[in-house]
């Protein structure tokens, strides 16, 4: 499964703790690998999405406690510049043992950052845990904005929950779902620069999770790195997580890997227009592939 990277083992998996799933976007995954992380001497903070002072407006936050990553829990489905607090982690707050989590292209960003770290003295070596979530599509703040206050007609104070799934961008108030819009309206907000990635299920985290997979409710995690499989049997064993096989679970790996390839040779396909003589900026356009 080429699209899907390299994993150790795959499991469909949710929190052990009623209170993280409470208000978890799938099976609290990240919340409950941090939380456990962090009440075990793993990692000593993690950067996360934090609430922000404008409603689904992530803003990058150092979780040092427990309560601080329940108030991260949920998907923001705007950008979340995380990487933004990699040094600073180290700086003030001292962190020797960080964990972080982000998109695709953000695990790519840590990567980078650890191999070659310019202007990154000291970060390398303290980055324990990166949790990678799985990502189709983002939208700047603004385009998420319309897409719930114009296409969904609903207060963006009162959502309780986003989420996009089967085909759809869902809305959830107190009530329930209030509204529901096919995701061919929401194209055209999409960040273009998401036209060019070539990673759906964060390839390069230490274990990675999404929704797509298993049923509501759960999530699917590719462990992936010796870090990510000793901190998850840990986190299994304890109770904090509740991992099952993913033999016959529907839609399963199939559907992940459907979604995988589709992404990745659409904007293969993209870049390759991109880099043609004849694009409508009148000269290639730069590949950062190569
Ligand atoms: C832009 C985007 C697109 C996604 N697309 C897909 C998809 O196509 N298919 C799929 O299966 N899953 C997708 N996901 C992942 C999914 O929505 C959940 O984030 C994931 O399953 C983790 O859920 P959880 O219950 O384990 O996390 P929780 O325990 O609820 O914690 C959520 C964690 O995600 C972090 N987070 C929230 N928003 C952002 C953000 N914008 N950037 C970085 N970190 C963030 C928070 O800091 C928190 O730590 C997407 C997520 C994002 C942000
Ligand atoms: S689609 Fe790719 S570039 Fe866009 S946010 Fe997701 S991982 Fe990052």
């Amino acid at each position: 499964m080429e699209y899907l990277g390299q994993y150790k083992a795959v499991y469909k998996a949710k929190s052990g703790c009623e209170d993280i799933l409470a208000k978890a976007q799938d099976g609290g995954i990240v919340t409950s690998m941090f939380a456990y992380a962090l009440e075990t001497g793993i990692i000593d903070g993690a950067i996360v999405a934090g609430p922000g002072s404008e409603p689904y407006k992530p803003e990058p936050m150092i979780a040092t406690t427990v309560e601080e990553l329940f108030a991260s829990r949920g998907t923001k489905y705007s950008v979340s510049p995380n990487l933004a607090l990699i040094k600073e982690a180290t700086r003030s707050y001292g962190l020797d043992k960080i964990g972080i989590v982000g998109t695709p292209c953000q695990i790519q960003a840590v990567r980078k950052g650890q191999l070659y770290p310019v202007g990154l003295r000291d970060v390398p070596d303290k980055i324990v845990l990166a949790l990678g979530i799985f990502c189709m599509e983002n939208f700047p703040y603004q385009g998420l904005f319309q897409m719930v206050e114009d296409h969904c007609a609903t207060k963006i104070d009162n959502v309780t929950k986003m989420d996009i799934g089967k085909g759809k961008f869902s809305v959830y108030t107190e009530r329930g779902v209030n509204s529901q819009i096919p995701l061919k309206v929401t194209h055209k907000y999409e960040q273009p620069g998401c036209h060019v990635c070539l990673d759906y299920v964060a390839n390069m985290a230490d274990i990675s999770t999404g929704s797509v997979g298993t049923p509501d409710g759960w999530s699917t995690v590719f462990v992936r790195s010796a870090a990510g499989e000793a901190a998850f049997n840990k986190a299994v064993e304890a109770g904090w997580i509740i991992a099952e096989s993913m033999d016959g679970v529907k839609p399963g790996l199939e559907l992940v890997e459907k979604l995988a390839t589709e992404k990745i040779t659409k904007n293969q396909k993209y870049l390759e227009h991109r880099a043609h003589k004849d694009h409508a900026a009148l000269k290639p356009l730069r590949n950062p592939y190569i």
